[in-house]
């Protein structure tokens, strides 16, 4: 070989280290800012009172996306929609952080294939997740449960990682203004169909799972998967454990027929995570009014994405319309928030949340249902339903 030919190999291996290394650097944050946008809108104007009322509120979300993201959640960052200092200036006391492990290329809300090509390898290889997390979906969940476990870890005490009855008592007993997180998955793919797997997600911290996401799995169908089946014989006994081990079941992009037995078999009340109602915002990510009723009757709650497929219009006002309607069909007591942040959605930041409390009181909603939509009916929830210990 020439020692020019030697030279240009050289340089083409030096460039292809170079587009590597800047891939990783730069290639993370410009994913995420180009999918976790903050809406743009115009604010509204926070009145002494609902301020007022919106410092009284213990406040809860039940669905960030944020541990799939290259970032660390206890600073401050310039993208995404939620981490603890914007979680901090929005007032809110617990969130429920899930895990996301397969998502189907050309994902929409009508009709996946489990086969497409799965964006979240990519993303594993991008973000320089563990190798182990490349093949398995198990690995990937657990991968994201250690990273909670790591932000609480550097916390020094003021992010807590809420497993129990008892954990959460610890939680609200504080006089400071601490953080609890909660654990969940997006589908319940990360079981690798071994019903064993349960508790090896229960020992990492899950405490409330998803049956399915944007495509059908072992479980049963999706929302939005090609079947739109019920449960198989496998997802009824991973419904059985899961009541035995009192963790929370979450009916968020289930098929409706999938959620209508679940209601029926399961000896607990269910939380739909993020979502809509079909009759305030008709889109195929919202499930039938009826099929709300009857979850609310369980005793479950029903939590108010932030996004456009879910209220049609995600601004405060947009947001307090949707939690209104909800009030209005299902009751007080079974409205909660479920914001879908950095879910990949365009939505606003978590430091905004006080003008949903602005909007709902503008809306005419009453001070006292204000506090049980913002959060007091998620607390209660937690209180009755977690594990004890
Ligand atoms: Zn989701």
């Amino acid at each position: 070989m020439s020692q020019r030919i030697k030279k240009i190999i050289a340089a083409i291996f030096v460039l292809l280290l170079l587009a590597v290394v800047t891939g990783r650097i730069a290639g993370p944050a410009m994913l995420e800012k180009s999918v976790n946008k903050t809406l743009s809108y115009s604010p509204i104007a926070i009145s002494p009172e609902a301020e007022a009322l919106h410092n009284t509120l213990m406040i809860m979300d039940w669905h960030a996306d944020t541990l799939l993201w290259d970032r660390d959640f206890l600073q401050e960052a310039s993208r995404g929609q939620v981490d603890m200092p914007r979680l901090k200036k929005g007032g809110i006391n617990i969130q429920m952080l899930t895990t996301v492990t397969k998502a189907p290329a050309g994902l929409n809300v009508n009709s996946n294939s489990a086969d497409t090509r799965d964006n979240i390898t990519a993303l594993a290889l991008i973000e320089g997740w563990p190798i182990a997390t490349w093949t398995s979906l198990l690995e990937r969940a657990l991968y994201q449960a250690d990273k909670l476990a790591d932000i609480t870890a550097r916390s020094e005490g003021s992010v807590s990682f809420i497993k129990s009855k008892k954990d959460l008592a610890a939680h609200l007993g504080r006089d400071n203004d601490g953080l609890a997180l909660l654990l969940g998955t997006e589908g319940s793919h990360p079981l690798e169909g071994d019903l064993g797997n349960i508790d090896r997600m229960y020992a990492a911290g899950f405490r409330m799972f998803g049956l399915t996401h944007f495509f059908d799995n072992a479980l049963g169908g999706s929302l939005h998967g090609e079947s739109k089946a019920g449960l198989t014989d496998f997802g009824r006994k991973v419904v059985k454990r899961l009541d035995d081990l009192d963790v929370i079941i979450d009916l968020a992009h289930a098929s409706e027929a999938m959620a209508a037995e679940v209601t029926l078999l399961s000896s607990r009340p269910q939380v739909v995570s993020h979502t809509g109602f079909k009759g305030h915002c008709d889109t195929p990510r919202n499930f039938r009014d009826d099929l709300m009723k009857s979850i609310a009757a369980k005793g479950g709650l029903i939590a108010v994405g932030m996004w456009q497929t879910a209220v049609c219009d995600p601004t405060p006002t947009g947001i307090a319309a949707a939690l209104k309607y909800g009030i209005n069909l299902v009751g007080a007591d079974h409205v909660a928030l479920g914001s879908d942040w950095d879910g990949s959605v365009e939505a606003i930041s978590a430091d905004a949340v006080p003008q949903i409390t602005q909007a709902l009181l503008s809306a005419g909603v009453s001070k006292a249902d204000i506090a049980k939509v913002m959060g007091a009916n998620s607390v209660r929830f937690l209180e009755t339903w977690l594990p004890d210990n």
